[in-house]
């Protein structure tokens, strides 16, 4: 009895170790990898916003217009590097004037494609582990296409809802620019993309039915909150206003309420993407 008692004993000591270690290998591994992430943030291009009306559900904006920036962002980790959003479309790229659509609504213009601008760090299109895109509008999935030996990470239910046979049809513009990306990793909720909580991507829906929003604790002073399009500037931050295009408006709301109590649980630095001024934050912060 005695012995297996003493057996027993011995044994949870090894495993008590073993767990120990496990747990501090994991801290290490997490501190380690944060001191060799960087963040990049690069312009996909700007929108003006020629009827900013459609930012509220009320007639708050009626009669303003306002610049927009369309940024995307570039995170190298040790574990493989992933490009999130994909700025507007790049046939944008050279034209002479910037474009008006049809309806008048917005005014886009894109300087430069992506793989010009992924050599200013030294990477092709061919070094993504992994692409995401905090949704499948227009002005975000510009340049996913050269991105199709990558993985995509999508929720579920915005992968379906924008590749089914019909939204082929319906909506073939942004269809035949995320077309070709055929490695598909399918997310139901949030997702800790390399698995030690640096880089984690959060289901935050109701702009587009599978919108998401990334959380970057990179060993920066702060984490940092990228907000795809949960919010387009400040002063929809302020009041909670959503577009009148969102795909479900209360589902937005909800999605705010959850993003500003993590933003405050994690004391993050929030980002919103289409703001220039934040733009222009962030890029200072990372020369430092
Ligand atoms: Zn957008």
């Amino acid at each position: 009895m005695k012995k297996i008692i003493l057996l027993l004993i011995g044994l949870s000591i090894i495993s008590c170790k073993d767990v120990k270690k496990g747990v501090n290998d994991g801290y290490n591994d997490a501190r380690e990898n944060k001191e060799k992430i960087t963040l990049h943030v690069f312009d996909g291009g700007k929108i003006i916003a020629n009827k900013l009306d459609l930012f509220s559900e009320d007639t708050t904006y009626t009669g303003q217009s306002k610049m927009l920036a369309d940024a995307f962002y570039v995170i190298q980790h040790p574990k493989g590097n992933l490009i999130w959003d994909g700025g507007l479309p790049e046939n944008l790229v050279g034209m002479p004037e910037p474009f008006t659509d049809p309806s008048g609504a917005f005014t886009v213009s894109r300087k430069d494609s992506v793989v010009n601008q992924l050599k200013t760090i030294g990477l092709t299109v061919d070094d993504f582990k992994y692409i995401a895109l905090s949704h499948s509008h227009f002005d975000h999935v510009g340049h996913a296409n050269a991105f199709k030996n990558s993985t995509w990470l999508v929720q579920e239910n915005e992968y379906y809802f924008f590749t089914s046979d019909s939204a082929q049809v319906k909506q073939a513009d942004i269809y035949n620019m995320i077309k070709e990306l055929k490695n598909v990793q399918k997310l139901n909720g949030d997702h800790d993309v390399f698995g030690d909580g640096t880089v984690v991507i959060k289901s935050m829906p109701g702009h587009t039915i599978g919108h998401q929003v990334l959380y970057l604790n990179i060993g920066l002073e702060k984490p940092l909150l990228l907000t795809g399009d949960l919010y387009h500037f400040d002063d929809n931050r302020t009041y909670k206003r959503a577009p009148m295009f969102n795909y479900d408006i209360p589902m937005t709301k909800k999605s705010m309420e959850a993003f500003e109590a993590f933003a405050k649980e994690k004391n993050a630095d929030v980002f919103i993407q289409h703001s220039q001024a934040d733009f222009d934050r962030l890029q200072t912060l990372l020369k430092k």
